[in-house]
């Protein structure tokens, strides 16, 4: 079924520049908005993002890690992390990034959308409260989750994270935090290298962090498996008040980062699987938001698929779920492993 969607674009996205040779290039966000005024979805709410304020940045980010951050404004180019570099802009995209992913979730909350896509840039799943890494500045939707708490006094939030690398920032940020329960499935093999099947959680939090190693060479209907049955029964038994999606296509075989072999499809797959299960509970809003994905081409596909299976109406066609060896394998690894905390 069709839900309103909400779309956050803006061009100062753009405008954080780590280098021409850097895979995390504005090009990525430009492709896909190229395929969005050529393709004109139909019933788009846009919704126009505004920075972040420094209380927000705080619910995550330590204030000298703020301040490390709004210092790149003074040079031309310089570097938050190895791997992370920093325009004289980039400050702007980073704060408009957190901003818009607020912005969406209270149009989620007052009722105006039913599921938003925050496409933005920098992403942020790797960052952590001092530190940028994995071309991640502030933590979007570790930000966004501790404001739904904060302002909206929201107790179970799930985060679903698919994009092809651990998002290590959301795992510490909630590790010991049982109101947000983050799903990731990732290739262990690949950046950070963490969030291994024992990676559970803590205290209060055990086992409301569920890590999922993956083959890098997993098929679509072994992946989608993995979340027809793993996640799906995560879902109903947390209930969760708002699910967020970060949101990363990198699995995508096209992709020259991940270096996985998904197609397409398998996000539209699970666009519709979340939409579905949404059914099951009670309705809550959904926001997916942009995290990894590092071919232009594949990434602007990848986000049609989402986009077309919120605006689908009709009946949708599910792949088959026969000689899933790998996924089978995966999903009974999971509930071996997580059966003892209860959780579901
Ligand atoms: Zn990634």
């Amino acid at each position: 079924m069709a839900v309103r969607t909400g779309i956050v674009r803006d061009d100062r996205y753009l405008e954080h520049k780590p280098g021409h040779m850097h895979p995390e290039h504005p090009n990525r966000l430009k492709a896909v908005y190229r395929m969005l005024d050529s393709s004109s979805p139909l019933g788009l709410i846009e919704i126009e993002p505004e920075p972040a304020t420094l209380e927000h940045i705080e619910l995550v980010h330590s204030p000298s890690y703020i301040k490390k951050v709004l210092k790149t404004a003074d040079h031309g180019f310089t570097s938050l992390a190895p791997d992370t570099p920093a325009s004289s802009r980039t400050y702007l995209s980073a704060w408009l990034a957190v901003g818009g992913c607020l912005k969406a979730l209270d149009n989620l909350v007052s009722g105006r959308c039913e599921a938003c896509l925050s496409l933005i840039r920098p992403p942020g799943h790797h960052a952590l409260r001092d530190r940028a890494g994995g071309f991640c500045i502030f933590n979007n939707l570790g930000i966004t989750a501790r404001y739904a708490i904060k302002k909206y006094d929201f107790q179970r939030i799930l985060i679903i994270d698919w994009d092809i690398h651990h998002g290590n920032g959301l795992n510490d940020i909630f590790y010991e935090d049982k109101r947000v329960l983050y799903i990731s499935s990732h290739d262990i093999m690949s950046y950070p290298y963490t969030g291994d099947w024992n990676e559970t959680g803590k205290g209060e939090g055990e086992g409301y962090t569920i890590n999922i190693p993956i083959p890098r060479a997993i098929k679509d209907k072994d992946f989608f498996y993995l979340y027809h049955e793993a996640v799906c029964d995560v879902i109903r038994a947390y209930n969760p008040q708002l699910v967020l999606v970060g949101a990363g296509f990198d699995a995508h075989h096209e992709d020259p980062v991940g270096r996985s072999k998904l197609s397409e499809q398998t996000f539209r797959w699970l666009t519709h699987m979340i939409l579905d299960i949404r059914t099951d509970i009670d309705h809550p809003p959904i926001l997916l938001v942009l995290e990894g994905g590092y071919s232009p081409r594949a990434l602007a596909s990848c986000v049609k698929e989402v986009l077309d299976a919120l605006k689908f109406e009709g009946t949708w066609e599910r792949p088959s779920l026969k000689g899933v060896k790998q996924g089978d394998e995966l999903v009974r690894k999971v509930r071996r492993i997580h059966e003892n905390y209860g959780v579901w």
